[in-house]
């Protein structure tokens, strides 16, 4: 018997439904038919080793699809594989963390060696004011960037703006694509996005921890303009809405897509504007509207450039340390200290994620996201061509590697 694409995609929803039961937090977005969510809400925990029966059945349904498009197919493939990951583990199966990251996302994470952070260092040596240790004279710039959460509101509105009048004119977003933004606390992260589905999302801001003038632009292209929120109202309004691949209505956080998605997030400003762009803009209109004047643009956007290929590396290593090499929580502080350039108390921070379970390996995606796309932009002419396509296609890391290698 032969199961149709668009029962497979339903099965695949059905069973992320019965899964997220399992682990809260699974599905990172979802506004399909709100029964089955009900339904799968109702069955409470079903047995693991059922929906992992059920999902190699998916599996193979996938697999013989002789009709589904190819691209399709292979995404719907490399998901399901993800999910099947992720029964396994709550089956307890003990995987190492590159295996993990493997199966969950289908990339490769490698251990940096620390002569890629010092580089940095150096880099950073020059670009920050003198003073005692580089740790001590980055924690000052991060002071003197503070903004405070009542001057930012109004600064967000006009970044908002214009980043959405540039995503506009250049990628399918829906007209009537909005968001909503909410400033919340207890959070450990500094931003989130929430697609409500209809083409409209939440955005959250994290008032717990401070926001920098220097990283308002950054923080509005990754989670709205051009970052997820288009990413996310656009395969609504072309993949489920016009094509009727459903299987886009959920959004799994331990899932090949979401590398995608942060790909997209992290080169979400670079792409709308160039460095010059993104430093003239800083420089004549935000800096001193907020009173940030003062603030040489050029420098401060070198200097986030740097901070933000150090803090990735570093974080990626920490989870190698804490997961793979045995490290005590103790030694994992001290080196994010050491090299990624944080405080004992954000160091800590840092930790806690490591030590949630959906998020331990999660923190490959952000770095390597965006390195695909690097590779894949720099092999491949025509950029708002190829950001295009990863906003209206199912894609996959292979995917991408697959049209860098062309
Ligand atoms: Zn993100």
């Amino acid at each position: 018997m032969t199961v149709s694409s668009d029962a497979i995609a339903r099965v695949y929803i059905q069973l992320a439904l019965a899964v997220e039961q399992h682990i809260p937090g699974y599905v990172d977005a979802y506004y399909g038919p709100p029964e089955w969510r009900e339904e799968a809400e109702a069955a409470g925990l079903r047995p693991v080793d059922e929906l992992a029966r059920e999902a190699s059945a998916l599996a193979a349904a996938i697999a013989d699809d002789t009709e589904m498009d190819s691209q399709r197919q292979d995404f719907l493939a490399r998901q399901v594989r993800a999910m099947q990951t992720s029964l396994n583990i709550l089956q307890g199966e003990q995987l190492t963390l590159v295996e993990e990251v493997k199966a969950l996302y289908d990339i490769t994470p490698e251990w940096v060696d620390e002569a890629v952070f010092e580089e940095t260092h150096r880099t950073l040596d020059g670009l920050l004011p003198p003073g005692d240790s580089l740790a001590e004279r980055m924690a000052i710039r991060q002071k003197a960037t503070e903004i405070p959460v009542e001057r930012v509101q109004p600064l967000l509105h006009e970044i908002i703006a214009e980043l959405r009048r540039r995503t506009r004119a250049r990628f399918p977003l829906p007209a009537n694509s909005s968001f909503e933004l909410q400033l919340v606390s207890d959070q450990p992260w500094e931003a989130n996005h929430c697609y409500l589905g209809n083409c409209r999302s939440r955005i959250e801001i994290n008032t717990d921890l401070p926001l920098h003038i220097t990283a308002l632009a950054d923080l509005m292209a990754h989670e709205g303009y051009p970052g997820h929120h288009t990413e996310s109202s656009i395969k609504e309004s072309q993949l489920v809405r016009e094509q009727g691949w459903i299987e886009h209505c959920i959004e799994l956080i331990n899932s090949p897509s979401f590398v995608v998605s942060e790909g997209i997030a992290t080169r979400a400003l670079s792409t709308l504007m160039t460095d010059d762009e993104v430093v003239a803009w800083h420089a004549s209109e935000l800096f001193p509207r907020a009173g940030y004047g003062h603030l040489d643009a050029h420098c401060e956007h070198a200097i986030n450039t740097a901070w933000w290929r150090l803090e990735w590396a570093v974080r990626g290593n920490a989870a190698f340390l804490l997961h793979d090499q045995g490290a005590s929580e103790d030694e994992v502080v001290t080196y994010v200290q050491q090299y990624g350039l944080r405080s004992e108390e954000e160091a800590r921070k840092h930790l806690d994620s490591l030590n949630e379970p959906l998020f331990r390996s999660y923190i490959f995606n952000y770095r390597y996201g965006g390195e695909m796309l690097d590779a894949l932009f720099a092999a491949q002419d025509n950029h708002d061509h190829w950001f295009s396509r990863l906003l209206t296609e199912p894609v996959t890391p292979s995917q991408i590697r697959a049209w860098t290698a062309d």
